[in-house]
């Protein structure tokens, strides 16, 4: 067994209890995904065996591959990457949750890629800077987007997700602050939309004191990535 990836996990996990415990939330409230992206589908069954039921992927090829190599049921999939429009049907075939939904061309491609009843979980992502090719959906084009998916009735709208700006463009904490009031209004649009997918290696602490549902921590757990492929 991977000795390393289970202490860093340990470890991870002990300070995500010790901020959930210390915003006065629910230790079951926050889901912890591990971003296993440009990693090896061992490290994923490494993390399986270590009790992980939740991994991130942001690249579709690698998701797919990966899915299919590891082969383990109980295992959810989270596609955490900006998604070409071309890509969406293969995204749903391997994905159970997709956080990046940020144009309605996507939800489109998404829903017309449906094969049976099955809804997919999808949350809709915000860009918390000015540059579009962050992804995300800027502020102004929330509501309407949110609205939208509400309309295709294939996806489940699960809530909100953003990846924190740089540190030197702006302090995870105020950015947060500005996605938990999104995420307000995302709730306000529809109830039951509630997740709040944010917080990295270096910002999950801050995420948590928003009230971030769903965790993306890769790095400080499977310590640091090989090259980009
Ligand atoms: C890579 C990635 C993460 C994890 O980043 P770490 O800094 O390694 O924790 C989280 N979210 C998204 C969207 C990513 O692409």
């Amino acid at each position: 067994m991977n000795t390393q990836l289970h202490t860093r996990l340990a470890e991870v996990d002990a300070r995500i209890a010790e901020a959930v415990r210390a915003a006065g939330r629910a230790p079951e409230s926050v889901t912890r995904i591990v971003v296993t992206k440009f990693h090896p589908a061992q490290l994923v069954r490494d993390l399986y065996e270590l009790g992980v039921r939740d991994v991130g992927e942001n690249r579709q090829q690698e998701l797919t591959q990966k899915r299919a190599d590891v082969a383990a049921t109980d295992l959810r999939w989270h596609a955490i990457g900006q998604v070409q429009t071309n890509k969406a049907r293969a995204v749903r075939a391997s994905a159970d949750v997709v956080h990046c939904v940020d144009r309605v061309r996507l939800a489109n491609s998404l829903h017309a890629a449906a094969t049976d009843e099955s809804t997919l979980d999808v949350l809709v992502q915000l860009n918390l800077t000015d540059d579009p090719a962050r992804g995300g959906v800027h502020l102004g084009e929330l509501d309407q987007l949110v609205e939208h998916v509400l309309t295709l009735s294939s996806l489940n709208l699960r809530g909100l997700m953003a990846v924190a700006p740089l540190p030197e463009e702006e302090a995870a904490a105020s950015a947060f602050d500005r996605l938990a009031r999104a995420a307000e209004r995302v709730r306000a649009i529809a109830p039951e939309a509630n997740w709040l997918s944010a917080g990295m290696s270096h910002d999950f602490v801050e995420a948590v004191n928003v009230g971030a549902t769903h965790l993306r921590i890769g790095s400080a757990i499977t310590g640091p990535r090989p090259q980009q492929g």
